[in-house]
C-alpha cells in the first residue's frame, strides 16, 4: 500500500487501520482494495492538466474521492435510442449514426452560427444541427460514428434534428453513452469546467470505485437494506433507474448525517467527562423573591424553560443550552433567573451582548431588578472608565458574588473570573466563534461555567438538530399575553407620502417611531452617512415638526447612550438609526418601525427589526419602504409582510437562500454537508440521530472491530468540527 497519508480524506480514502493494512476484502470482490488510490489528485487523470485541475479545485474537486463523492443534483430524463427513420417530430431521442458531411453556416441572427451535419444510419439520413458550437466542426470532419441526443423539429419544409448532447464513439472513451443515453447526471459546473467534462471524468474513473471502503457496520447496512457504499456512489452517478438513484443518495445522506451525529454526540460525551462544573443547590428564597417581584406572571413557556435550566444547573457538568424564542417572547426573564441562581449559589453570573446600546439597557433593567434583591450589577464595555473597570475586574477576580453585563470587551481584556457559574450569551448568533469561546474557560476555582445561549433568530428544528446536535435546546413558543400582532405594510415609490403621513398620525397620538437605514456595503462610514442623510431629509421634510434623534455606529458611545435614553424616556418622537437597534432594544411606547431600503435586508433581519415594536398592549406597525425591490427581493418582502411567525420565516429564508448561508458561521466553521440537505432529509436525520445514540450507548469509544471504521470516518470527516466546537 502506498504511503500517501497526508490530506487523507474519508470516506473513500481512509486506510482501514492505523497500521495501514488494507481492510478485509468484501466477499464479492477478489481484487485488491487500496483506498489510498482515491487520494490521487485529479491531474493524474487523462485530460486534466494544470489549468483544468485548478478550475476543478475551485469547485471543491481535488482528488478522485472528491469527484466520486460529488453527487449529481439531478438526472436528465432518459430518452429512447431510435433509428434515424423512427425519429418523431418533437420527441427527444438518441440516435447512433455516422457523420457524412459537416458545414458551418451563419444565421440571420448576428453572431449566431449553426453547425450542420448530415448523419446517417442504416435506416436513413437526417440533418443534424448544433447552435453556436461551430468549434466542434473539426472533431466531426473525418466522418466519425456518433451518439446524438436531441429532438426532431420542423422549420417550414425543412426537418432538423436539433442536438443537445453528443458523443464521438471513435475516441475510445470507456463509458459509451454517458452524455446521451439513460439517466444522465447533471452537476454544478462553472465557466471553466463544464458539466460534460465532470461527467466524462467520472465516466473514466468508474473503475476506481472498487477501492471504496464502507464505514457503516454491516448490521446497520443490512437493517435498513442500504446498498453498500461503493454501489451507492456508482449508482448515484450512473443509476439504472431513478429509484436506484434515490436509494443511493439516501444511503449516502444517512451516512453523512450519521457521521455528523456521531462526531457531535461523542464530543458531547467527552466534554461532559472532562469539564467539571459546580452543581448548584436547588433554588432558594432569592430565586423565589425574584420570581415574586417580576412585574408579570411568567408564561407557561418561560416557566418550562426555567425548569430546564434548573435541571441543568443541578448537574456537575456544564449546562450547554440553546434558548430559542421569537423576538419579544421574553427570553430576558429566563436569563435573569439563571443569573440569580448563580449569585444565590454564592457565585458570579455574566451576560454578553452584541452592542453597547443593549449592554446599557440590560445593565439598567437588571440593575433595578437585582438592586432590590441585593445583587450587585456591573457594566463592562469599551467606553467604561478605567477606574470603574479596575474596580469591577478586581471584584470579578476575587470571586465576589455579582453579575456583570458586557459587550465583547468582557472577553477582550481577559477579565478573569474567580467563580463564574452562569454565562448568558444574548443574541448569540451575533458573536463570532472565538468571541463566544473566550467566555467558556474555567474560573479561578477550575470549574467550568454553565452556559445559556439565547437567540431570536429562530432556527428550524431540523437544522438545529443537525448543526447543534451538541446542545440542548429549549424553545419559548408562546408570546406574553395581550400582544396584538404587528401590522406590516409595504410601500413602494408610488406611495411614499402615505408612509410618512401614517407615521405622523401615530406620532400625533403620542407614540414613537424607529426609522432604520440599512448597513451599506458593510461600510460603517458610508452607512452612517446615509443615516445622517435620512435624518436631514426627514427633519427638513416629512417629519419637520417632530423631535428626532440620530444613532449610528460612528457616534461616540456616551452620545449614543444619551440619545437612546432620551428616546426611551419619551423625549424624542422618532429615532433615525442603523441596525444598532436591531437586537434587543425594548421601548414599549415605540409602536412604529420604518425600514428604509428594506430589500437590502434578509427576512430574518427584518423580522428582528419588526420585533422592536408591538411590545406593549398598543398595536405595532412595521412600514417597509423599498423603492427598487424587484423580482426575488420583492417576493421576499411580500412573504415577510404576510406572516409574523418567525419560525415560518426562518424556513422560508432557509429555502430562499440555501442552507449554507442562513446559519453560515456554524456551517462554514467546518465545511458544508456534501450530500444531505437538512430540510429535505428530515426523516433520515432522525434515523441517523437514533442510530448514533444507540451505537454510542453500546460502544462509547466506537472501538469494537465493527465500529472502528466508523470512528475513523467520523473523525476524518467531522473531526474539524469537533475541535472547532471545543472552542465554542
Ligand atoms: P426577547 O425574547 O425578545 O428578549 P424580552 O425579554 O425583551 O424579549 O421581552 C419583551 C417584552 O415582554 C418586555 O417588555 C418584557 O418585560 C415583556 N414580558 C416578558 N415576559 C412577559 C410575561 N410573561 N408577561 C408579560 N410581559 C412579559
Ligand atoms: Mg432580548
Amino acid at each position: 500500500m502506498s504511503e500517501r497519508g497526508g490530506g487523507i480524506h474519508f470516506p473513500l480514502g481512509r486506510p482501514a487501520s492505523p497500521s495501514g493494512e488494507a481492510p478485509a476484502l468484501p466477499p464479492t470482490s477478489k481484487r485488491l482494495i487500496d483506498p489510498s488510490r482515491l487520494e490521487r489528485p485529479l491531474d493524474s487523470l487523462r485530460g486534466v492538466g494544470r489549468t483544468r485541475s485548478a478550475a476543478l479545485a475551485a469547485l471543491g474537486l481535488r482528488s478522485l474521492a472528491d469527484l466520486l463523492e460529488r453527487i449529481p443534483f439531478r438526472h436528465e430524463n432518459p430518452v429512447r435510442l431510435a433509428k434515424v427513420a423512427e425519429l418523431r417530430i418533437g420527441e427527444e431521442a438518441t440516435v447512433r449514426a455516422t457523420v457524412k458531411t459537416i458545414a458551418v453556416r451563419p444565421t440571420r441572427r448576428r453572431g449566431l452560427k449553426v453547425l450542420e451535419a448530415l448523419v446517417a444510419d442504416e435506416s436513413g439520413t437526417v440533418r443534424a444541427v448544433w447552435y453556436n458550437q461551430a468549434y466542434l466542426a473539426d472533431a466531426f470532419s473525418n466522418g466519425p460514428e456518433v451518439l446524438l441526443k436531441g429532438s426532431l423539429r420542423r422549420y417550414g419544409t425543412l426537418l432538423s434534428f436539433v442536438v443537445t448532447s453528443h458523443e464521438l464513439l471513435s475516441s475510445g472513451e470507456p463509458s459509451e453513452g454517458i452524455h446521451t443515453l439513460g439517466l444522465i447526471p447533471v452537476y454544478p459546473a462553472s465557466g471553466d469546467v463544464s458539466v460534460r467534462f465532470i461527467r466524462s471524468l467520472l465516466g473514466s474513473c468508474r473503475d476506481e470505485a472498487q477501492h471504496v471502503v464502507d464505514p457503516l457496520p454491516s448490521r446497520v447496512v443490512a437493517s435498513h437494506r442500504f446498498p453498500g457504499r461503493r454501489d451507492a456512489l456508482l449508482s448515484s452517478h450512473f443509476p439504472a433507474s431513478i429509484s436506484e438513484a434515490r436509494a443511493s443518495r439516501k444511503r449516502l445522506a444517512f451516512e453523512e448525517l450519521l457521521l455528523l451525529q456521531l462526531a457531535l454526540q461523542k464530543h458531547r460525551r467527552e466534554e461532559e467527562s472532562d469539564r467539571p462544573a459546580v452543581a448548584l443547590p436547588a433554588p432558594g428564597t432569592l430565586a423565589a423573591r425574584f420570581l415574586r417581584d417580576l412585574p408579570f406572571a411568567p408564561t407557561g413557556a418561560q416557566t418550562r424553560v426555567m425548569a430546564d435550566v434548573d435541571r441543568d444547573l443541578a448537574r456537575a457538568i456544564p449546562m450547554r443550552r440553546l434558548l430559542q424564542g421569537d423576538v419579544g417572547s421574553g427570553k430576558t426573564a429566563v436569563a435573569a433567573y439563571s443569573l440569580v441562581r448563580a449569585v444565590e449559589a454564592g457565585g458570579q453570573g455574566a451576560v454578553m451582548v452584541p452592542t453597547e446600546v443593549l449592554a446599557d439597557q440590560h445593565a439598567v433593567r437588571l440593575g433595578e431588578q437585582f438592586g432590590a434583591l441585593g445583587i450587585r450589577v456591573a457594566l463592562l464595555k469599551g467606553s467604561t472608565r478605567a477606574a470603574a473597570r479596575r474596580d469591577t475586574v478586581r471584584r470579578l477576580a476575587a470571586g465576589e458574588p455579582m453579575v456583570v453585563v458586557g459587550t465583547h470587551s468582557l472577553i477582550q481584556d481577559q477579565v478573569a473570573f474567580g467563580a463564574l457559574r452562569v454565562v448568558v450569551v444574548d443574541e448569540q448568533h451575533r458573536f463570532g466563534v472565538r468571541q463566544r469561546a473566550a467566555l467558556f474557560t474555567p474560573s479561578g476555582d477550575d470549574s467550568w461555567p454553565h452556559a445559556l445561549h439565547m437567540t431570536a433568530t429562530p432556527i428550524p428544528r431540523t437544522l438545529c438538530l443537525t448543526l447543534y446536535g451538541d446542545l440542548d435546546v429549549s424553545v419559548i413558543d408562546e408570546l406574553p399575553p395581550g400582544r396584538t400582532p404587528v401590522l406590516t405594510r409595504l410601500f413602494y415609490d408610488d406611495n411614499r407620502d402615505d408612509l410618512w403621513s401614517f407615521v405622523r398620525a401615530r406620532l400625533d397620538e403620542g407614540r414613537q417611531a424607529f426609522v432604520v437605514c440599512p448597513l451599506i456595503d458593510d461600510n460603517v462610514a458610508v452607512t452612517a452617512a446615509s443615516a445622517s442623510e435620512t435624518f436631514r431629509s426627514l427633519t427638513g421634510g416629512p417629519l419637520a415638526s417632530y423631535r428626532l434623534g440620530l444613532v449610528h455606529g460612528r457616534l461616540k458611545s456616551e452620545h449614543k447612550s444619551e440619545v437612546m435614553a432620551a428616546f426611551s424616556a419619551g423625549g424624542l418622537d422618532a429615532l433615525v438609526t442603523t441596525t444598532v437597534i436591531e437586537v434587543g432594544v425594548d421601548v414599549p411606547n415605540a409602536t412604529v418601525m420604518v425600514v428604509e431600503d428594506a430589500h437590502r435586508f434578509g427576512i430574518s433581519q427584518l423580522h428582528q427589526l419588526r420585533g422592536r415594536v408591538g411590545r406593549g398592549a398598543e398595536r405595532g406597525y412595521c412600514l417597509i419602504g423599498a423603492d427598487s425591490a424587484e423580482g426575488e427581493a420583492r417576493e421576499r418582502l411580500e412573504t415577510f409582510a404576510r406572516t409574523n411567525d418567525g419560525f415560518a420565516l426562518a424556513e422560508a429564508d432557509l429555502r430562499a437562500r440555501g442552507e449554507g448561508q442562513v446559519f453560515g458561521e456554524r456551517q462554514t466553521g467546518w465545511g458544508d454537508l456534501k450530500v444531505a440537505r437538512v430540510l429535505r432529509d428530515q426523516k433520515i436525520l432522525a434515523l441517523a440521530r437514533r442510530t448514533a445514540t444507540s451505537l454510542l450507548e453500546g460502544d462509547p469509544e466506537l472501538s469494537s472491530p465493527q465500529n472502528r471504521l466508523l470512528a475513523d470516518a467520523a473523525q476524518v470527516r467531522f473531526g474539524g468540527l469537533t475541535s472547532w466546537l471545543d472552542n465554542v
